[in-house]
């Protein structure tokens, strides 16, 4: 099964639940963050067309600061 990759970082062995559309890692509930603002393309070449159909649209915490960032730039 994935694991969670942030947990991982921190020691820690944790079943994924879900994955960062953007940059594809594994993660748990506790680090998994959903994105309910639209996703634009552009900086990443993520396959988030090919994964949004399925599954909601769960983001790293390091990609979701990444994303807002961009978004109210
Ligand atoms: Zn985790
Ligand atoms: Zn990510």
């Amino acid at each position: 099964m994935l694991k969670c990759y942030d947990c991982m970082e921190e020691g820690k062995d944790s079943e994924a639940v879900s994955i960062c559309i953007v940059c594809g890692k594994g993660l748990c509930m506790d680090h998994s963050r959903r994105m309910d603002l639209p996703i634009r393309g552009g900086n990443y070449p993520a396959p988030s067309k090919m994964l949004e159909k399925e599954l909601p649209r769960i983001l790293c915490n390091y990609c979701i600061g990444q994303t807002l960032v961009d978004a109210f730039d």
